[in-house]
C-alpha cells in the first residue's frame, strides 16, 4: 500500500510501549524497513562485533548507548537502497543530542522526518508488557505470552526460531530503563511538537486498534 510520498517516521515511546509491534506491522503494510537500533546493537552484541563489545555491558545496565555509536548505526543504515521510500526509526533517536544529528544526516541526504508518532501509556502497564515480552533469537520478531502469544509455544510464527526473553526485560533491569526513558527520552516529545511533527498515539488498546490509528494519521 502506499500514501503516495516517502514515510519517514519516527516511534516514540517508553519500553514496553508496542512501538517494536507496530514499527513490524506498519512496515510490512508499507513495504519500508524497520531501523531498530535495539535490534541492530543486540545482532552486534551476539556476535561480538567491536561495537557489540563496547555497547554490552551499557545495555545489560539498562543505560543508553553513547550516542556516537548508535548515530553512526542510523546514518549507515539510513544510506541504504531500501530507505528510498520510507523507514521507521525504531528507538531512536533516545536524546536531544540524537535527534539534532538525526536531522542533519536527513539534511545531507536530502530527507526530512514525516511524522513522529509517540505511544501514550501509563508507566503501570509497562511492567507487565516488558516481562511478558518475548524475542525470536532469528529474526528478532517480538512476542507477548499473553497479549501476542506465537501460534506454537516456545517457536516464532515467521522463522520457526526460538523465543527467549531478553536479559534487560527482566524486572531488575526495568525500572531503569525506565528512568532513563523519562530522564533522556520522554524530552524528545516537546522537542518534536515544537517542529510540529508529533503525533500521538493511545498505546493501551489492542494490536489492531493502535495499528489503525497510525493508520489513520499516516493516510490523513
Ligand atoms: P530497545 O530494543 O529499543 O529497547 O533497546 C535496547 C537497548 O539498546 C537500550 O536499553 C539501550 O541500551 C540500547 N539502545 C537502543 N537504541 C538506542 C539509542 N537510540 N540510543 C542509545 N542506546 C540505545
Amino acid at each position: 500500500m502506499s500514501v503516495g510520498r516517502a514515510l519517514n517516521l519516527i516511534f516514540l515511546g517508553p519500553p514496553g510501549a508496542g512501538k517494536g509491534t507496530q514499527a513490524n506491522l506498519i512496515a510490512k503494510k508499507y513495504g519500508i524497513p524497520q531501523v531498530s537500533t535495539g535490534e541492530i546493537l543486540r545482532s552486534a552484541v551476539k556476535e561480538q562485533t567491536p561495537m557489540g563489545q563496547q555497547a554490552a555491558q551499557y545495555m545489560a545496565d539498562g543505560l543508553l548507548v553513547p550516542d556516537c555509536v548508535v548515530v553512526g548505526i542510523v546514518g549507515e543504515r539510513l544510506m541504504a537502497s531500501d530507505c528510498v521510500s520510507g523507514f521507521i526509526l525504531d528507538g531512536f533517536p533516545r536524546t536531544v543530542a540524537q535527534a539534532d544529528s538525526l536531522s542533519e544526516l536527513l539534511e545531507k541526504l536530502g530527507k526530512s522526518v514525516g511524522f513522529v508518532i509517540s505511544f501514550e501509556i501509563v508507566k503501570d502497564v509497562l511492567l507487565e508488557r516488558i516481562t511478558g515480552r518475548r524475542m525470536c533469537r532469528g529474526c528478532g520478531r517480538g512476542y507477548h505470552v499473553v497479549f501476542d502469544p506465537p501460534k506454537s509455544p516456545g517457536s516464532c510464527d515467521e522463522c520457526g526460531g526460538d523465543l527467549y526473553q531478553r536479559e534487560d526485560d527482566k524486572e531488575e533491569t526495568i525500572q531503569k530503563r525506565l528512568d532513563v526513558y523519562e530522564e533522556q527520552t520522554a524530552p524528545l516529545k516537546e522537542y518534536y511538537k515544537n517542529h510540529s511533527l508529533l503525533k500521538s498515539v493511545n498505546g493501551l488498546g489492542s494490536i489492531d486498534e493502535i495499528q489503525k490509528s497510525i493508520v489513520a494519521i499516516l493516510e490523513s
